[in-house]
């Protein structure tokens, strides 16, 4: 077997010559904060969604948490979402003293189990927080059919989800609201940052109070040269977490090669899958549902037989110069979610399962066809041992 002299990382975001010259633009314009640079990432983004309105934040996570607080979510309230995603899902729920209520996942998708949903509905639901896992988008319909009859509100997480489709329609372009990331482990990048899409008038105002102090007009309109009326005022208390010029710099074109890059990480994806289908008992890789969708390529992740497989797996990857990562750790395995709601291990079976299991391989645009080919052979070898 060919020898890679160098690690293969899980993930690493691809730069542009272009991206660096617009940054090196916007630091030598005088400009850094929040601008016109911002504002055309926000315009271009909102025409890739549809027309619809997007606003940018400091993060994704700033953004779910700016939309919990627009549709009103509070103390004592419950939030809907699935146990196997990134913590900050639940987080955001938590920190405005509200409970996620967890519903567990379907083994082979990996994603929320529609079909548990309404049995988890209360008095106190809010809001489903539906999580596209890897980029696989979840079965939409019967979720918002749920939230229509029962007058729920619907946040995508959509941190995994650029560019993934469901039913010919892309995630972002239709729904409810939806929160992206852009932080630089996802399929595009602003170095951190997120967005929200939305379409209500009051809660864009809302988020745009959340996203900066609660002043209720944009420290552009009040310092540019054009600028009408130098005084604001404050409405409520607001947090820091707008995006800057010099991340949108980067956004924007990101955002031009989003597709391209995507498709490169299908392509390398179904190579994966492929390649490795013969040792499908083995290595089963996330499934395929029967809807029409396309999935965004963020993350490759397959199921081994066992726990203690999977770690040896990633440990004789690691050895080999391959990185891995067990994406995700079921949110009500942590400390802090047992001690807050009283969650246990053995609540969520599927999601215990996934999490004992899973593992993503490297996945990004430039991993190199030899690149994969040696991790391909590598995987045969763990087998044959
Ligand atoms: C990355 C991620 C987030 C948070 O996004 P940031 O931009 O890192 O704050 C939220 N949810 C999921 C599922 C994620 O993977």
């Amino acid at each position: 077997m060919q020898k890679v002299e160098k690690f293969i990382s899980l993930a690493k975001p691809t730069v542009s010559d272009e991206t660096i010259e617009e940054v090196v633009r916007v630091l030598k314009s005088g400009w850094m904060a929040t601008g016109p640079i911002t504002q055309k990432f926000e315009s271009k983004l909102s025409e890739y969604f549809g027309g619809r309105t997007t606003m940018c934040f400091a993060s994704g996570t700033a953004g779910l948490h700016a939309a919990l607080i627009a549709i009103g979510v509070k103390e004592g309230d419950e939030v809907i979402t699935t146990p196997f995603t990134f913590v900050a899902t639940a987080n955001v729920v938590a920190m405005l003293g509200a409970k996620p209520v967890f519903v567990d996942i379907d083994r082979t998708t990996f994603n929320i189990d529609h079909n548990k949903i309404e049995a988890a509905c209360t008095s106190r639901t809010k809001a489903i927080m539906p999580v596209h896992y890897a980029g696989l988008p979840v079965d939409l319909d019967p979720i918002y059919d749920i939230a229509n009859r029962k007058g729920l509100r619907v946040i995508e997480d959509a941190a995994h989800a650029v560019g993934s489709a469901y039913k010919g329609r892309r995630i972002g372009t239709f729904g409810d609201i939806q929160v992206f990331s852009f932080h630089p482990i996802k399929n595009m990048t602003s170095a951190e940052g997120g967005c929200v899409v939305l379409d209500s008038e009051a809660e864009q105002k809302l988020l745009s109070l959340q996203r900066f102090h609660g002043i209720d007009r944009s420290i552009w309109d009040r310092f540019s040269k054009n600028a009408s009326n130098k005084r604001y005022d404050v409405v409520t208390p607001g947090f820091k977490s707008n995006m800057s010029d010099l991340q949108a710099a980067i956004g924007v074109h990101q955002l031009d090669e989003v597709e391209k890059m995507n498709a490169r990480r299908r392509y390398l994806s179904d190579r994966y899958r492929a390649s490795l289908s013969d040792l499908k008992d083995r290595f089963a890789p996330q499934a395929i549902p029967n809807y029409d969708f396309v999935h965004s390529g963020h993350l490759f992740s397959a199921l081994l037989s066992s726990e203690t497989e999977r770690d040896d797996f990633m440990a004789f990857l690691k050895e080999r110069s391959i990185g891995t990562i067990a994406y995700y750790t079921p949110l009500h395995l942590f400390s802090y979610y047992q001690k807050t709601f009283g969650y246990k291990e053995g609540d969520f079976p599927n999601a215990e399962y996934v999490g004992e299991r899973v593992v993503c391989l490297p996945l990004s645009v430039d991993l190199q066809e030899d690149e994969q080919d040696y991790i391909m052979e590598t995987i045969r070898e763990f087998f044959k041992r």
